[in-house]
């Protein structure tokens, strides 16, 4: 068969649907796919009953839903198979997935059945003008430098691509596209079966949805004044963060933690609290729309990030801070 040069992006299922993080894998297809000059798949793996269309609408040219899997419910090895079966049908030059579970686990096995290389959890993709081999750009060597890889003798190139890095492009209604169903046989010798699914339960942890994050790392000095933080995003309806150095040394849980072994948060505003602004931590808030930074020290690196700085002592600032939008609140109340 002709090798079909598309990229193919994969959908993320969740809860049977069609996931957010979808949309932001479309539109890295849709860049790759731009310079490349060719079509973005999009592949549905596993029946589900959901409105495809709106695939196109985010820039999907052809939305392959896939069926034939083991039915119930995801299962590693059933979402591989019909992958594989997928790529082999279909010969795209380039696969990409969230680096969620699901594309952390389904993606390793199907590359390996193909024998092909897969670069996982990058945070850049591009094409090079060169040979338009994809380029995937990944932290290395524990996040100390940002490698950029290219498979450049087997084919498809593969890479999972973390989540919020990228913006979703524009929904468009009047976009045209074509829904395919393509049905499998995958075999019926299942080595495993869903027991059961225990939710991870993060209450009141919302930090990648959030609109405004308050960060605070070492500078907020100890755990009293890092709940001043606390106080600051409940009162601005924000998400509350933390650096790898706050969490290890007690003042919030991992699943707060922001940066490369932690969270990746997109938000319109980013607060960094007594943030040095390393590169593992800026790898989870690159992508924030504005970034005000608040430490004493003038040299420090968020500062390069920042969109307003303000040099001074991070937990008088945030006290200042909270009094007045307390103030502010009081008197929007007085008058509307
Ligand atoms: C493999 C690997 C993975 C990692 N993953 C992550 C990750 O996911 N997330 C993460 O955050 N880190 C991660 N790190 C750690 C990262 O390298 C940094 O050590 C960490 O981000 C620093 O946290 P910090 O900014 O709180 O502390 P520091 O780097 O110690 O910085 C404290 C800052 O506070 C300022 N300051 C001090 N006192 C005050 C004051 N009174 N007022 C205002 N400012 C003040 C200082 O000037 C300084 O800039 C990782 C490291 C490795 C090697």
């Amino acid at each position: 068969m002709e090798a079909n040069p598309n990229v193919m992006v994969l959908a993320e299922i969740r809860n049977g649907k069609v996931h957010d993080l979808t949309w932001e894998m479309i539109t890295w297809g849709r860049k790759l796919a731009g310079k490349l000059g060719v079509k973005v798949d999009c592949a549905v793996l596993g029946a589900r009953q959901d409105d495809f269309q709106k695939l196109v609408h985010w820039g999907a040219d052809r939305v392959l839903v896939v069926t034939g899997g083991k039915p119930d419910g995801f299962l590693v090895t059933s979402a591989a198979r019909l992958l594989l079966e997928t790529i082999r049908a279909e010969q795209p030059g380039i696969v990409i997935a969230p680096a969620t579970t699901f594309g952390r686990t389904v993606m390793p096995i199907t590359a390996a059945r193909l024998a092909t290389g897969l670069t996982a959890d990058c945070t850049e993709l591009d094409i090079d003008p060169k040979d338009n081999l994809l380029l995937q750009t990944r932290p290395a060597i524990g996040g100390n430098i940002m490698a950029t890889i290219k498979t450049a003798r087997t084919k498809p190139q593969m890479a999972t691509v973390r989540p919020r890095s990228i913006k979703p492009g524009v929904y468009d209604r009047s976009r045209r596209g074509e829904v395919i169903t393509r049905q499998y046989n995958t075999g019926d010798n299942w080595q495993e079966k869903l027991v059961s699914f225990v939710r991870h339960e993060e209450k009141d942890i919302n930090l990648e949805n959030a609109d405004i994050v308050v960060t605070g790392g070492k500078g907020m000095k100890n755990k009293e004044n890092y709940l001043l933080l606390g106080e600051l995003a409940d009162l601005l309806g924000a998400g509350l963060g933390a650096t790898r150095v706050a969490v290890e040394a007690g003042w919030a849980p991992f699943a707060r933690q922001i940066g490369l072994t932690g969270k990746t948060v997109s938000p319109k505003v980013y607060i960094a609290a007594g943030v040095s602004g390393k590169i593992q931590h800026l790898a989870g808030m690159i992508t924030s729309e504005y970034v005000i930074a608040i430490n004493e020290d003038v040299d420090s690196q968020i500062f390069n990030v920042a969109d307003l700085g303000i040099i001074g002592d991070a937990p008088t600032v945030i006290a200042h801070l909270i009094q007045a939008v307390k103030a502010q609140k009081k008197t929007n109340g007085r008058h509307g």
